[in-house]
């Protein structure tokens, strides 16, 4: 029997990752996405230690790493007054202490490096203008159109 794909609900950084994930581990899987083209807006985005460790993973993590920008702390600030309430330094014992930096990328960089390095795992496909229905028990909106999919022989 034909494997069956995993469906992955939004195209955005949890959906693109997870298919390169999978695609990772050999399965298939078809990404439904609501916009019309796939992409990604906004500004800068904080990438953790612990998700340099996710990316490094999933083989975009050196890619990340050229387009970063390092910030030297963190810093939590008073709204009302403006004064810093604390800061953590990001230095490298920071660096040595979790093994990976803290760094600040644009979310356009993520949002490619994930695409970039899922399409030629040839194992994920993306439906743009496809929303995925929740409602109650879940449903699969266009599902004749998944149904031609998965029954196809043709790797998706
Ligand atoms: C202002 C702001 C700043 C942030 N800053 C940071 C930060 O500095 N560091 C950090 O780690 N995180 C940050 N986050 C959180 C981070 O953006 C999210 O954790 C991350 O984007 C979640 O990924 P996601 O794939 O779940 O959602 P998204 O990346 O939002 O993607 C969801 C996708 O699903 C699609 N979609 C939605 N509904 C449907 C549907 N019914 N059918 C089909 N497709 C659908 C959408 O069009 C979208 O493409 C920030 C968030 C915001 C709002």
């Amino acid at each position: 029997m034909a494997e069956k794909p995993f469906i992955i609900a939004g195209g955005g950084i949890g959906g693109l990752a997870a298919a390169l994930g999978l695609a990772k581990a050999g399965k298939h899987s078809l990404v439904l996405e609501q916009a019309e083209r796939l992409g990604e807006i906004g500004a800068g985005i904080q990438i953790a230690p612990n998700a340099f460790n996710c990316f490094d993973f999933l083989g975009i993590g050196g890619a990340l790493r050229e387009n970063a920008v390092y910030i030297d702390r963190l810093r939590l600030m008073d709204a009302l007054s403006g004064e810093e309430i604390c800061h953590i330094p990001l230095d490298e014992d920071f660096r040595e202490r979790f093994g990976n930096p803290y760094a600040v990328v644009h979310r356009a960089d993520l949002h490619l490096a994930l695409l970039r390095h899922a399409v030629p795992a040839e194992r994920w496909k993306c439906e743009p203008a496809t929303r995925f229905a929740a409602t109650g028990r879940m449903k699969i909106p266009f599902l004749s159109r998944l149904r031609t999919v998965m029954r196809s022989k043709e790797p998706l």
